[in-house]
Formats: structure tokens, sequence, C-alpha cells
């Protein structure tokens, strides 16, 4: 049963033309593209939607994503560790055929229609952002959050933590945990250092501030181009996409769905796959089968 739930609530069915219902908190602002004229329940339902949407409306965009197939079962969770330092990864260490898209920052720009095209496209995303940004557009990534999206941490400040002293580094990272904790009502489990750059006192203390991992990334997306980090110019099962609120974040992330279909894989929620496993029930027994108490 909790393996149910949990699937449930991770949510974030991809299959992004599977379903068209949307999330019942949510007034349907759009009917996804993909639905045909003769799917039309009445004739006196609202305009019929145009053949041709303009170029980049929500409506090109959604009429471009990719058919994923359904994304696999959540796996037996990474158990955190209990003590120590949090894994740093490129890469989530699974074999499903998944991929993970992230977005950063905050405050150069957040386009209009991302939160509508995430809920519409069922995109996961984990948005790892500096905490004054946060502050200062929190409805904006509230409707993120509504409709799926996971707010991580990312600092106050975007420095170069490597090298810093240890009070510097706490200040940025648990001072921005606290922050978002502030605005969100949840504690942050990842901490994604500004640059990727970071040391042993960045580990040490992202692990005191409740990160259960620090992440970096595989592959980049800008103005809808994807970026490889390794010679094999295809994702693999575990990648992590790194992207920006920026003003083309509606390109990459349509870029990224497209990568992501092309490489066979389905976009999954990041931390379906890093947060600790649930507590072992009365009888001792874990929650979930498999997974190590
Ligand atoms: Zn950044």
């Amino acid at each position: 049963m909790a393996f149910v739930a949990l699937l449930a609530l991770s949510g974030c069915a991809t299959n992004a033309k599977a379903s068209t219902q949307p999330t019942p908190a949510q007034t349907p602002v759009v009917t996804p593209s993909w639905s045909s004229p003769s799917a039309s329940p009445s004739p006196t339902a609202s305009p019929a939607k145009p053949t041709h949407p303009a170029y980049k409306s929500l409506d090109w965009y959604l009429a471009r994503v990719p058919e994923f197939p359904p994304a696999p079962p959540v796996p037996e969770l990474t158990e955190a560790p209990a003590a120590g330092t949090p894994p740093f990864w490129l890469r989530v260490p699974t074999d499903q055929k998944v991929a993970f898209i992230t977005i950063d920052d905050g405050a150069l720009a957040r386009p209009a229609d991302v939160p509508a095209f995430i809920r519409e496209a069922h995109i996961p995303v984990t948005m790892f952002l500096n905490s004054p940004a946060a502050t200062e557009h929190t409805d904006y990534f509230k409707q993120i959050e509504a409709v799926g999206g996971v707010v991580e941490n990312h600092t106050i400040n975007h420095p170069s933590l490597r090298g810093m002293s240890y009070a510097a580094q706490h200040h940025e990272i648990c001072g921005s945990a606290d922050k978002l904790q502030q605005l969100f009502g949840k504690r942050a489990t990842l901490f994604r250092p500004p640059f990727g750059d970071h040391d042993d006192t960045t580990l040490a203390v992202a692990h005191e501030c409740g990160a259960k991992a620090v992440l970096y990334w595989s592959a980049t997306v800008n103005e809808g181009i994807v970026r490889y980090q390794t010679p094999i110019k295809l994702l693999q099962p575990g990648d992590v996409l790194l992207m920006h609120f920026r003003p083309a974040l509606m390109d990459d992330l349509l870029g990224a769905l497209k990568a992501i279909h092309k490489a066979g894989l389905t976009p999954a929620l990041l931390e379906d796959y890093v947060t600790p496993p649930p507590p072992p029930t009365a009888d001792g027994e874990p929650l979930l089968p498999g997974v190590p108490r």
C-alpha cells in the first residue's frame, strides 16, 4: 500500500500525451493542443483551439512535446547516510531509464508560460533556487511547486564556495535552506553548489543543513540546445540536465524533453531517487520491499 501511495505521490505521470486531466486544484487555462477537434464535448464549449498555434505560444510548445512511455516504478530509494557527508552526484546512480530536469537560480527571468507548460505536459522538475530570488518571486515558484515541481537549495548569493571558510559556507547553505523552508514550508533535501564548485567543507556543511545529496549535472541546456558532458552525445540513465530560469526556459524544457525522448528515457522527479526511505513499520518490516533498514 505504501508503495502505491508513493507512486501516487510521485505524481508526475510523465506520459505527456496520455493524460489530459488538469490537476484538480488548477483551473485548466489551456486545452492541450493534442485534443483533436472531434474530441470536443460540445459545440458550446470554449472556442476551438487554433489548428496552427502561434509560434512559440504555449500550445505551440505543447504540440511539440514527445510522447513518453510510462515512467518506471519509483525505485527502492537510496538510503541517505545517517552521518558523514552526502554523495556528490554528476548523475544519479540508477539503471532505470529516466533522466532528471533541474532549473537553477531564479533571479534572471521567469517566463510566464512555464508553470502551465509544466502542468499540461506533466514535466517533473527540481528547482535549485537562490533564496533572495525565491523571496522576491515566491508566488511564481509556488505555481511550479503546485504542479509538482520541488524547491531545493542553491545558496543565498551564488558564490563559488570552494575555499570559503566554514562559517561563510554555513551562512550561504544553511541560511538559504532556512529561508526556503520559511517560504515553502519544507526543508530542502538536495543542494547544488553554484558553478558546481565545492570542497570537503561544502559537503560537510550541506549535510549539516539537511542535504541528502549534492548535485552536479551531466548535461546542460541553453537556448534549447543540449550540451553533453561526455563524448557520447546521448543521455544515459540517471543523467541530470541543468538549465536556468532564463528567457529561453520554454525552449530549454522542450529541448530537454526531446533529448530525453531521443535517448529512450522518461523524465522523472529527482527527489524520488534520493529521498531516504520511510521508517520501518511497527512490526519492523520496511515499508518498501528491499529497502534496507
Ligand atoms: Zn546557479
